[in-house]
């Protein structure tokens, strides 16, 4: 069979899960492409989630982690970012998908009568529509690699067609295709003993669907021994030294390192008949990772914010990137970050004295929507201010510590945003003007102001000496905006718009000046969705070095 030997010249590893959810198959996909493109080759790193929704911005965070935009303004899981962090680049559209966006595009062909008359089906069509993406991709990214992460775990309903397109592409070009499963090792507490079985059964189902994995990652809280490794080779129809061992980390950054260990890039690129572009180059990662451990100082910050309860437990998902931002900064401060979550609802209602806040070393109020803990987070920005504690808001963080101003020091009380309060008498946060028809509409999904926008900023500022620029591209992701109404009055009162959009109209950054204030600073963008291991983020940077330095 001919099509069998054929080659498409492309290589792809797709990555799967095995067992259960939750056990890192993003972080280890990212990992896959770090230590790929550390061997030269040029990877892109494409999502897949096999839900619904046409992206992932009308979701809630609590439930499923932050939203990740990307420059273009698609709004995305947040794998994404762990992607762009560990290959130190953007990424673009046609690197990420969900079943809406590919549904969508199938009923819009058949709604334009693109397939003659013929019945639209999940296969060929959506089948076909899924690996169509997959090769936009390479052929954008211009790449050697694409390494796909099938988001779920194997014998989910929904993840099916994926694993369909997969199994055809390497059905078509078995020397260009691998697959890798991440599986999960339980250790039972009441045995000891790291148990096989599950991963087992889950190949099992994987070959049911016509596939067999060439590597198996085996997450467990412990090292996989050489008597475990054994009988998975043999159950699991899988070469020993292709079976890498995957234990608890404390930090995700040390995971590339680990799967070299175990010589994971040598395995795929001697697959993939790519072996011997050059040695893997991983030392300035080697060095960032070895910091993650090292941090002589502490710099403890507390982030006030609401997306953390889930019944018993707290998520701190929906502020990755914020939490992933402080890192990098900390470890390039010689520092280490001890991140404490308070629920500004509690500081709203009472139950925690608002001068608790006098115990950390800076303050941040990341991104949000709606009404929840407002009140609080504000008595969290005025107690900053008031006490010269770092401040860093995000966002509604900057918004809402304008809001604090007018109404403390400018005087205007009863000043708000009018995402809490339409009827305000001083709407010093107002609708963007464009934003009022679509949620007139509720037209919801993609329609904030959203990806990277340009931002000018004032000589001398501190955001301006941070950036060491004035000019500066960052992402974006609100409906509301500082009102240009009020602009005057807040800067007669002493709050600098050190940012704004080039046009003037739009207030990008708000500061106070340093004789006034160590660091009180807020982003109407999302700095710390442009913040990378190897390039930590300026504005975090200078916020870390003030919490340091009081
Ligand atoms: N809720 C605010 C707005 O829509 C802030 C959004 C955010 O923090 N991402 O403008």
């Amino acid at each position: 069979m001919a099509a069998r030997r054929g080659t498409s010249g492309h290589k792809y590893v797709f990555v799967v899960g095995g067992v259960m959810s939750g056990v890192g198959k993003g972080i280890a996909t990212a990992s896959i492409g770090k230590i790929l493109s550390a061997r030269g080759f040029s990877v892109n790193l494409v999502k897949i989630d096999p839900y619904l929704n046409v992206d992932a911005g009308t979701m809630n965070p609590t439930e499923h982690g932050e939203v990740f935009v990307l420059d273009s303004g698609l709004e995305t899981d947040q794998d994404m970012g762990n992607y762009e962090r560990f290959l130190n680049r953007d990424l673009g559209n046609e690197d990420y998908m969900t079943s809406g966006m590919v549904y969508q595009s199938v009923i819009q062909r058949e709604r334009n009568l693109e397939y003659q008359g013929h019945f639209v089906e999940a296969i060929p069509h959506v089948r076909d529509e899924i690996v169509d993406r997959l090769k936009k991709s390479a052929e954008i990214g211009k790449t050697d690699i694409t390494v796909v992460e099938i988001g779920g775990t194997i014998g989910d309903f929904q993840n099916a067609l994926y694993i369909e397109a997969a199994r055809l592409l390497h059905m078509r070009h078995p020397d260009d295709v691998m697959f890798v499963m991440v599986s999960y090792l339980p250790v039972p507490s009441t045995i000891g003993e790291m148990k096989t079985r599950p991963t087992q059964h889950a190949v099992r189902e994987l070959n049911s669907y016509g596939v067999q994995p060439d590597v198996i990652i085996a997450r467990s809280t412990h090292q996989l021994d050489k008597k475990r490794k054994e009988k998975l080779a043999i159950w699991c129809n899988v070469e020993p030294d292709h079976i890498i061992s995957a234990p608890d980390v404390e930090s995700i950054y040390d995971v590339p390192l680990n799967f070299e260990r175990d010589k994971l890039s040598e395995i795929l690129l001697t697959d993939l008949n790519l072996a011997g572009k050059q040695e893997p180059d991983l030392a300035a990662w080697k060095e960032f990772a070895t910091k993650a451990h090292n941090g002589k100082k502490t710099a403890k910050i507390g982030i006030v914010g609401k997306y953390f309860d889930t019944g018993d437990f707290v998520l701190s998902d929906a502020y990755l990137s914020v939490i992933e931002a402080i890192k990098f900064s900390a470890y390039a401060n010689d520092a280490k970050p001890e991140i404490t979550w308070i629920n500004a609802k509690e500081i709203q209602n009472g139950d925690l004295p608002v001068d608790s806040l006098k115990e950390y070393d800076g303050i941040i109020v990341p991104g949000g929507f709606g009404e929840t803990g407002i009140e609080g987070k504000i008595m969290a920005i005025k107690f900053a201010r008031e006490n010269k504690i770092p401040y860093f808001g995000l966002c509604y963080g900057m918004q809402l510590m304008t809001v604090e101003y007018a109404r403390h020091v400018v005087g205007l009380k009863d000043a708000n945003t009018t995402e809490i309060n339409p009827d305000t008498p001083h709407p010093i946060i107002a609708i963007l003007p464009e934003q009022i028809e679509k949620l007139k509409n509720k037209d919801y999904g993609g329609t904030m102001r959203l990806g990277a926008y340009p931002c000018d900023l004032a000589g001398g500022s501190i955001a301006a000496d941070a950036y060491g620029t004035n000019s500066v591209s960052e992402r974006h992701r609100h409906r509301y905006e500082v009102n240009p109404e009020y602009v005057k009055q807040l800067e007669e009162a002493g709050l600098v718009f050190s940012g704004r959009s080039p046009d003037g109209i739009l207030m990008e950054i708000a500061e106070l000046p340093r004789d006034v204030h160590p660091f009180m600073l807020g982003t109407q963008f999302h700095p710390e969705l442009r913040a990378r291991p190897l390039a930590p983020h300026p504005l975090f940077d200078a916020f870390i070095k003030a919490a340091l330095d009081t």
